[in-house]
């Protein structure tokens, strides 16, 4: 078939890759002049099931307009008209039976995402930054009490999980601050941190070794049916391109991509920060990755950096990053791991970066077709894209080729959301 995949990010590169190994044409569409440019540039690099399972309550509140963001979504723009039903959506989070089944869901799509993953570190032998395990940081009793039904949910659902205490997780990450408050921390040992970016630009140039075309630097205005089947992609000052099928990976910037259809697209795009920095001294850096359950900031080790990353907001997509957000980061790497990483001075090398996560009020992402004949959309990961992208790849390709679905692939339609 030949597949249009718009979107260069994790999800789409993951997505071509797994297509064009499978015998499909595939050419891969974005507006950036190289892959990983958009809310894949710099995300906390947590890989793996059990991380964004929501530690620290359902996390799904309102903070103070002025506050750090934390858990929960700080507004630093007003709602347009068209968001208020969302943000009540999302405020309320559907019935609790129906969250259930979603994580479930969540969970088993990251499951696949990590067999698909490991797969492919073996076979490709990919050089990127990496490390196995994570710890998701209690910092009180009450911490590890809203904690335990978390562990019960997932050792159900067949993950290991260790509950460690204080001592335990100290011997783990060993340059934890001595005297912040810690009461232990759930150790995830199949999750990890792994670079998002470096894996996609290693994943894209696979690709292209498999004869995917890549055509960068035209943002796509229109995917339309065509009446003898299939579609046209269009590009300003471009002659339209016939295709199988467009795949839309581009997050919540397929939005108006799918109103010329008459689809509404049920995302928000919301914010988070993250920062970098070049390792001070090894022996102060985190061993592997860590989730403050309290805050839900992780800072994690890549190769020689150290990246703190966070908040939920409400902002302008083009919005530099935000200051009360990029405090709380600063706040976290002190409280957790003071001179792990050079912050200032003339080679501290820092960088600061937002990005946009496309988030749906409730439900799994959106993988797989629409109504609109020819038209599939693989997006609505939210903060757990990177961790998806590889099943929802997956789920594409068992898709496209009728094969019996490795996973079930019904919570995850597009049309079960009436696109
Ligand atoms: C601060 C932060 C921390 C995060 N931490 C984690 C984490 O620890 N673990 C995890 O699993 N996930 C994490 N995430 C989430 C994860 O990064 C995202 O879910 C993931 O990167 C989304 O990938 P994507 O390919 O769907 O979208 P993107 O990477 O945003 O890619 C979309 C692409 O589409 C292109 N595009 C848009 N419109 C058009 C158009 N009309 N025509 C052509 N091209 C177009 C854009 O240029 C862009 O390259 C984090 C996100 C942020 C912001």
């Amino acid at each position: 078939m030949r597949v249009a995949i718009v979107g260069a990010g994790v999800t789409g590169v993951a997505a071509a890759f797994r297509l064009v190994s499978e015998g499909h044409e595939v050419t891969v569409f974005d507006r950036a002049g190289r892959p990983a440019e958009g809310g894949s540039f710099a995300p906390g690099g947590l890989v793996g099931p059990g991380w964004h399972q929501p530690w620290g309550g359902n996390g799904r509140s309102f903070g103070n307009p002025k506050a750090g963001a934390g858990h929960r979504l700080a507004w630093r723009r007003l709602p347009r008209a068209a968001e208020w039903g969302w943000l009540w959506r999302w405020r309320h989070g559907g019935r609790p039976a129906a969250a259930d089944d979603d994580l479930a869901a969540l969970h088993a799509l990251s499951v696949r995402s990590q067999e698909v993953m490991t797969e492919l570190q073996d076979r490709l032998q990919l050089d990127h930054d990496r490390s196995r395990g994570m710890l998701v940081l209690l910092r009180t009793s009450r911490d590890q009490a809203a904690a335990a039904p978390v562990v019960a949910r997932l050792r159900q659902w067949g993950q290991t999980c260790r509950e460690l205490d204080a001592a335990a997780t100290r011997l783990l990450e060993p340059a934890l601050r001595a005297d912040t408050a810690l009461a232990g921390a759930i150790e995830l040992p199949s999750a990890g941190v792994a670079n998002c970016r470096e894996w996609t630009l290693l994943m894209r140039t696979a690709a292209l070794e498999l004869g995917c075309r890549y055509e960068m630097g035209h943002a796509v205005s229109a995917v339309e049916p065509r009446s003898q089947g299939g579609v046209d992609v269009h590009r300003a000052g471009q002659p339209p391109e016939p295709f199988d099928l467009a795949l839309l990976c581009n997050g919540t910037e397929a939005a108006p991509l799918l109103q010329q259809h008459g689809l509404r697209l049920p995302t928000l795009g919301l914010q988070s920060c993250s920062v970098s920095a070049p390792v001070r001294e090894p022996l102060d850096a985190p061993v592997s990755g860590v989730l403050d359950a309290s805050t839900g900031i992780s800072i994690t080790r890549l190769g020689q950096r150290v990246r703190v990353s966070g908040g939920t907001l409400l902002a302008r997509e083009d919005a530099a990053p935000d200051p009360a957000t990029l405090r709380q980061l600063y706040a976290a790497l002190l409280d957790w791991f003071p001179g792990a990483a050079k912050v200032a001075g003339p080679h501290s090398n820092l960088q600061e970066w937002q990005g946009t996560q496309t988030v749906l009020a409730d439900g799994p992402p959106l993988i797989g077709p629409t109504k609109v004949a020819g038209i599939w959309l693989n997006l609505g990961h939210g903060a757990a894209g990177w961790t998806l992208a590889c099943g929802s790849a997956s789920l594409l390709a068992d898709a496209l080729s009728g094969q019996a679905p490795t996973l079930d692939a019904r919570p995850y339609l597009p049309t079960r959301r009436g696109l």
